[in-house]
């Protein structure tokens, strides 16, 4: 129907890239302000980075995506910010997510394993973030738009996260979360994944 997609991965050369490339990487890596890892590459190399990463103290941001039920446990001990969708969450943890109740089950669930903060993204209705130091689940809505096609809304959604982590360390997260649905609201109202994607002239210049 109208507004939900169907998704097809072709790997490519993504699944060419090896711990010898992180360790030719490394020093960008340890010295950035943030580094984000999803699954799109070899999970075992993904988990490499977010360790090296970690280590450094830089900023962890943790997408499992696409998802995988036997995801190894330390994606969450070094995942500053786990943010899965609710298709994700389902195959992570086997409570299927309908409502901020079920995802709110879902962050603590993923706290426990070990990540410090949970964002759970729930399409039009925003996210539910969650944190060991606010361990009750907080509903941050996104606004109401006309969607006409919400694939990479996620990564619109991760990408945003990640840009006012590295510029605006200090926003209080939930405000960075807000600004986030915001972008990845306005990716929603245009067609494709990366043409969807807004330039930062074209948006509220508030977000900034
Ligand atoms: P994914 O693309 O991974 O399935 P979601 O569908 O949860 O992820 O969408 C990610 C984010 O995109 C949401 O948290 C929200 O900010 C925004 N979004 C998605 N769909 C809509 C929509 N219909 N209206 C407004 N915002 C949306």
């Amino acid at each position: 129907s109208l507004g939900q997609n169907v998704i097809v991965i072709v790997p490519g050369a993504n699944l060419l890239l090896n711990f010898e490339d992180l360790k030719r990487a490394s020093d960008v890596i340890c010295k950035a302000k943030v580094v984000v890892c999803q699954l799109e590459i070899n999970p075992a190399v993904s988990l490499e980075a977010l360790k090296m990463a970690h280590a450094s103290g830089v900023k962890t941001l943790f997408n499992p995506a696409p998802a995988l039920a036997d995801l190894d446990p330390q994606f969450y001990t070094h995942s500053d910010i786990f943010c899965c969708n609710e298709t994700e969450a389902e195959i992570l943890t086997g409570i299927p997510v309908g409502n901020l109740e079920d995802a709110g089950k879902v962050g603590h669930m993923l706290l426990e394993r070990g990540c410090k903060l949970v964002v759970v993204t729930l399409g039009a209705e925003g996210c539910m973030m969650i944190s060991v130091e606010e361990p009750i689940p907080k509903h941050v809505p996104a606004g109401k738009v006309r969607a006409v096609d919400t694939t990479g809304a996620g990564d619109s959604f991760v990408g945003a996260l990640a840009f006012y982590l590295a510029y605006y360390p200090k926003l209080p997260m939930e405000e960075m979360i807000r600004k986030s649905n915001c972008i990845a609201s306005v990716s929603v109202q245009a067609s494709g994944t990366q043409s969807s994607y807004p330039y930062r002239k074209d948006l509220p210049q508030d977000l900034f």
